[in-house]
């Protein structure tokens, strides 16, 4: 089960707090996957125990069948698993390029990293316009871009992207969606949580709704977008 992400019954507490209570989840190879759910739901917690920022305290998460729950997160990075961050935490006062540099510690071939560069810049043509700019002069969908770089360097099997369109402009979101079809195409399975139901659904194989720590609905991202109950509480539709 090449690049296959399996979490099953997994549990996690802060403190008293149980913020997943149970939660059985698949992304297949080269499949497309999101999460939804309001916020609280639990969805941040649950990328952070994949990606080894947080421990669970029950249940199994595996990668290729091997199991990675509880591993460190720079442990997890090595079995080809790479997590763009909420809140993006690009360097500011580093350059793009040094950003995307220090994205590339895995790596230690400089002429197949100046390859995968070029490669990933034609996705991102935008960024290779501003690579001696420093981050923290780029917009924010420039700043996003920049974080889905310093992920896709290290050509992960799995990409996982945590809100990518929070906080962004229209023309942004619009670019960021269409950035991740190429990316799947490209042969990056990818885990996408997101706020922003309609358009996470419109470009899923399959998605997940999850509530207070549950995942509650499970289908194809097409289904999802049609069914009522999502359509009431994610899509704003009376
Ligand atoms: P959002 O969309 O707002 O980011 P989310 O679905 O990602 O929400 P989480 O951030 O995973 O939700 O939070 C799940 C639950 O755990 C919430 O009730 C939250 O208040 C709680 N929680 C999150 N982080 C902590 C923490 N460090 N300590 C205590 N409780 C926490």
């Amino acid at each position: 089960m090449p690049n296959k992400l399996e979490i099953c019954n997994l549990e996690h507490k802060y403190g008293a707090i149980q913020s997943l209570k149970g939660v059985s989840l698949e992304v297949n190879e080269n499949e497309i996957v999101a999460l939804i759910g309001a916020n609280g739901a639990g969805k941040t917690t649950l990328l952070r125990c994949i990606s080894g920022i947080l421990k669970p305290s029950k249940g199994e998460i595996r990668f290729e069948g091997k199991s990675i729950a509880g591993l460190p997160a720079y442990k997890v990075a090595k079995y080809g698993i790479a997590q763009v961050l909420e809140s993006r935490h690009v360097f500011p006062k580093l350059t793009v390029m040094e950003n995307i540099e220090m994205g590339a510690f895995l790596k230690k071939d400089n002429q197949r990293m100046q390859s995968d560069i070029e490669k990933w810049f034609e996705v991102f043509p935008r960024l290779k316009e501003r690579i001696w700019q420093t981050a923290g002069t780029l917009s924010g969908g420039e700043q996003e871009m920049l974080a889905m770089v310093r992920g896709l360097i290290s050509n992960p099997k799995l990409l996982i992207l945590d809100e990518p369109s929070m906080g962004l402009a229209p023309i942004f979101i619009d670019e960021i969606f269409n950035i991740i079809p190429r990316l799947q195409k490209m042969g990056t399975t990818i885990l996408l949580v997101e706020q922003n139901a309609s358009m996470a659904l419109a470009i899923a194989d399959r998605g997940y709704v999850m509530e207070t720590g549950n995942i509650t609905l499970t289908d194809t991202g097409r289904r999802l977008l049609n069914n009522d109950k999502v359509r009431k509480m994610y899509l704003g539709e009376e």
